[in-house]
Formats: structure tokens, sequence, C-alpha cells
């Protein structure tokens, strides 16, 4: 892969270890108590049935071969077709921002993990003073960026191509041609990394992109003939696929002793992970 002059990546069961629970009744419940206060009168199950029906009907209602959905436009029709007298006096902005803070609300309520994968910073500290580097993620605006911020990788990418914002999804490759456009390089000279191997490798391989599959435990990892160029387990591998140097191993307790009086009090920790956030 001596050739390659720009990667771009997936976020989610790439980079990002994220674990979400999208029917959690909690999520619900917590969003038709908050609209209590906005004069609208849902049950848990209206609010989750409204919801679903609305997601349902977007995703139905265009030509998109692979359509994206957008949670802001669910929560603001949820809204805005339940609205009473009461709603209609709140503050323009209050209202205006609702559908925001609901789509963000239920994301936090949902969320089970969101980490960094071993590695994950390291490696790209390494290839980001040598590539441009940019994102193709299926997500929402209303969350990725914050999640991104979260786990400290929002200014490493530029262009963040996100999903929502477009109302397809990967394979589609229009998304990975934005990335390109934006990294400003020739697809055959540009690596994309992903998880999956129809969304990923197969869209990435249709927009003329050189691939790499991480084999974590989220996605598909089997599509048609579909083979990627790289697969890896430990992102340190694409380091060693590009010809770089892999960062050093951590030091190991008994190793950091050896060299002081015995005592092993000098332990870092051995990996550098993401925050776990439960
Ligand atoms: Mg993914």
């Amino acid at each position: 892969m001596d050739d390659i002059r720009a990667i771009a990546f997936d976020v989610n069961g790439t980079l990002v270890e994220i674990r979400t629970d999208e029917h959690d009744d909690a999520m619900f419940r917590a969003a038709g108590h908050f609209l209590i206060y906005q004069g609208i009168d849902l049950r848990r199950h209206e609010v989750k049935d409204l919801y679903f029906r609305f997601l349902d009907e977007q995703r139905h209602a265009g030509e998109e071969e692979h359509p994206e959905f957008d949670a802001v436009a669910i929560w603001r029709r949820i809204v805005t077709e339940h609205a009473t007298d009461f709603t209609r006096a709140l503050p323009a902005e209050k209202l205006a921002q609702m559908p925001l803070f609901l789509a963000e609300s239920c994301r936090g309520i949902s969320r089970r993990r969101l980490r960094l994968y071993p590695w994950v910073r390291e490696v790209l500290d390494v290839l980001r003073a040598r590539f441009p580097l940019a994102l193709v993620t299926d997500a929402q605006s209303a969350y990725a960026r914050g999640e991104l911020h979260k786990v400290g990788l929002l200014e490493y990418f530029d262009p963040i191509v996100v999903s929502g914002d477009h109302g397809f999804r990967k394979p589609d490759r229009r998304l990975f041609r934005i990335a390109l456009d934006g990294l400003g390089g020739a697809a055959e000279h540009t690596l994309y990394v992903g998880n999956d191997i129809h969304r990923d490798v197969f869209g990435a391989r249709e927009a003329g992109m050189r691939t790499a599959l991480f084999t974590s435990d989220q996605g598909t990892k089997e599509y048609q003939d579909c083979v990627p160029d790289l697969v890896f387990d430990d992102h340190r591998e694409l380091l060693s696929a590009l010809g770089l140097p892999r960062p050093p191993d951590p030091v190991r307790p008994d190793a950091a002793s050896a060299d002081t009086d015995g005592s092993s009090t000098a332990a870092p920790p051995v990996r550098s992970r993401g925050p776990v956030v439960t």
C-alpha cells in the first residue's frame, strides 16, 4: 500500500466502540414526560409508536436505494402534529430547539457504551502527520459530532461526511465521493477503513477506493465476492501495511521496575483507551 495518499474512515464499529438500544422504553418514557411540560400529552408507547411510524415513512418516502433517516425531523413532526395552544405559546426559540434536544436526549439515554478501540488514538496520531484524513459515517449529525468530540477525535478529520445530512447511507458511493472531493486525491490512492464488508468495503470499492476491513464484532463480514485489500484486528496493522513504524509496546509493570530498585510502583496504564461511559 505504498501508493496510498489519503485515508477515510468509518466511525462506529471501526474507530469507536459504541452500544445503543434504540428500542429502549426508558428513552420514550423520558421523551413523553418531557413533552408533558410542552403541553403535549402522549404515553410512552404512543411516543414510541409515532417515532417508529414516522421513521418508516421517511425511509419509504423517497427514491433512494439506501435511504437514511433524519431523527430531528421525526421529533419535529411529533411535536408539530401534537402541539396544543400551550405548546404554541412557548418561546419560539425553545420550540425551534426542541426536536434537536429530544434527539440528543434520546440518544444519550439509549447509549450503553462509547469508547475508542485500543490503539486508535496512537495510530491516528501517526497517520494524521502523513495523510489527509476524512470520515464517512452512517449517522445523524445530532449525535455524531458530539460523540466524536467526547472521544477526542473531532479535530482529526476533514471532511466529516454524515449520511443523515444527505438522505442516503452507505454503501451509496456518493458519500465516498463527497469525502474524496474533500480530500482532493484520486480514489485509487485513497484507502477506506471500515468494519462492514457491504456498507464499507463494497461501497468504497464501488467508488474506486482501496479498502481495509476491521474485524470488530460489529458489522457483516461477508458480501458476495467482496475482498478487502487488508483485513486487520489491531489498528497498528494499518501502520505496518502503510510501511510506517508501529508505536512502541507499552512498558509492562515488571519491565518498568527492572530498571529501578525492584519496587513495582512505576506502572503506567497498559493501553490508552477512550473513556467508558455507561
Ligand atoms: Mg461501522
